[in-house]
């Protein structure tokens, strides 16, 4: 096993209780496999229990046991549960302590529907921003770092899961929150900072905003490293904000209903996302069938609380396309991985036949140098078939004047488009930055068709 390493700054802060403390919850990123299996072992049977003062899993986990747990694969005899069991349960049905207990709410962001609400006692909290905190000491993120988080402050998770985890690993905090990029940029260069939590959309935004204003992020930015997460994002597009911050940035999964931000993140390796697996217990099922699948295996991820007090949740659908990483890492972490996920089972849509992620369109869009940071799908129903127009934002040296180069551009990305998703698209070019934008998530499809019988749904 490594050696866990030792705090950087230990010495340059004044309480040495807190470095003590602070080495104590890092640890356990390098707790040795059996260790972490042994955790998680003991962890779910007690989640079972506490799971069951809840009014659903009261219900839910009738006739199941912690004594029925001898094995980790026995998680897979408790039954599932789904966005639709949080909704048909709102607003207290999955809350497990006494409602004294709970110090904070959050919502989900509702992007696939009616937002679900999520509970934290005081100990949940804390377990929250250590995750995260984890991460951050595991890429070099010290007590000197100036900590600008631009992710949305409160009731998505994005803003404060990484806001008390940056305060924890002692960063100055920034609690910029999200849009209104001329002040982003201008608290980045005005105070140094050096370590962003961002939408990948967002990162995109500021790096064209840079390019207008003539500010050189490797001149005028002090920028070491970024957490991108919140949306699926390719490793292109990683590649290209890390070529544009002139910065590194790492991968950062999460999601409200496992506290948010945190589950999942990236090394210095840059190759797979560390699921902090003594607080989450992952496997890979079939979307389809429900069926176990392997390691490497594509499927959707379905997670267990292993601590939580105010809300455990079981065998929870997330939704999201993975595969878990079950190979040792360079760094030396025994706690295993998931690939880069690939979006939500419900992302993917059907055209003319082809089930198509959106993520396999902006694979395409960052192998072509001239696009720029922006693009939308959209869906429609042309002579009652379906037809995918893909609009693409070119970068600001593009002339758009030279139609020859703009049809060389737009036939090669059908062509690999076709190849990639094995649909024809229209492709529409269009001026860098004319594509609207939000502040949350992007929404990068728009589906406009009529319903297959032509009328109520
Ligand atoms: P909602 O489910 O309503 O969007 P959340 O704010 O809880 O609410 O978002 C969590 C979801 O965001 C995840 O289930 C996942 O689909 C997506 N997500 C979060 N982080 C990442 C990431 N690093 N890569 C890809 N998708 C991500
Ligand atoms: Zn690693």
């Amino acid at each position: 096993m490594l050696a866990p390493i030792q705090w950087e700054c230990e010495g340059r802060v004044s309480s040495p209780a807190r470095i003590v403390y602070m080495n104590d919850y890092y640890q356990a990123d390098f707790f040795p496999r059996r260790q972490i299996e042994d955790i998680q072992l003991a962890a779910l049977r007690g989640t079972i229990d506490r799971a069951k003062r809840s009014p659903h899993y009261a219900e839910a986990l009738k006739g199941f046991s912690p004594g029925d747990i001898r094995t980790l694969q026995d998680a897979g005899k408790l039954p599932f549960t789904t966005k639709d069991d949080l909704r048909s349960h709102m607003p207290y049905g999955f809350l497990a302590v006494p409602h004294r207990d709970v110090v904070r709410m959050h919502y989900s962001s509702g992007t696939t529907g009616v937002a679900t609400a999520i509970y934290h006692t005081q100990q949940d909290l804390q377990w929250w921003a250590e995750c995260v905190a984890r991460g951050m000491l595991g890429v070099g993120v010290t007590n000197e770092d100036v900590f600008q988080n631009m992710m949305g402050y409160g009731l998505f998770t994005g803003g404060l899961g990484l806001h008390y985890a940056a305060e924890l690993v002692g960063c100055m905090t920034i609690p910029a929150s999200s849009g209104n990029t001329q002040r982003q940029v201008q608290l980045m260069r005005q105070f140094g900072s050096t370590v962003l939590h961002i939408l990948p959309s967002y990162a995109m935004k500021i790096a064209h905003y840079c390019q207008e204003q003539a500010i050189d992020p490797a001149r005028d930015l002090s920028l070491k490293c970024a957490f991108l997460g919140a949306e699926p994002h390719t490793e292109a597009m990683r590649r290209r904000i890390e070529d544009v911050l002139c910065c590194k940035v790492y991968n950062c999964y999460g999601l409200s209903e496992m506290c948010g931000p945190g589950v999942g993140l990236e090394c210095p390796e840059q190759n797979g996302l560390h699921l902090r697996e003594d607080h989450y217990l992952a496997e890979i099922v079939d979307p389809e069938t429900l069926e176990p699948l392997g390691p490497g295996e594509q499927g959707e991820l379905v997670l267990t609380t292993l601590n939580r007090q105010a809300n455990p949740l079981i065998r929870y659908r997330t939704r999201d396309i993975t595969s878990i990483i079950d190979e040792p890492c360079a760094c030396g972490r025994e706690h295993r991985r998931i690939s880069r996920i690939v979006g939500r089972s419900d992302d993917m849509f059907i055209v003319r036949g082809c089930n198509v992620y959106p993520i396999q369109v902006e694979r395409v869009l960052m192998g072509v140098d001239e696009v720029g940071s922006n693009y939308l799908i959209t869906l429609e129903t042309v002579d009652h078939l379906d037809q995918m127009t893909v609009t693409v934002e070119l970068s600001a040296g593009v002339f758009f004047d030279d139609v020859r180069a703009l049809d060389r551009i737009r036939q090669r990305i059908v062509d690999e488009l076709r190849h990639e998703a094995l649909v024809t698209p229209r492709v529409e070019l269009v001026q860098p930055n004319s594509l609207p934008t939000t502040e949350g998530k992007a929404v990068r499809v728009i589906d406009k068709r009529e319903p297959a019988d032509g009328g109520s749904a």
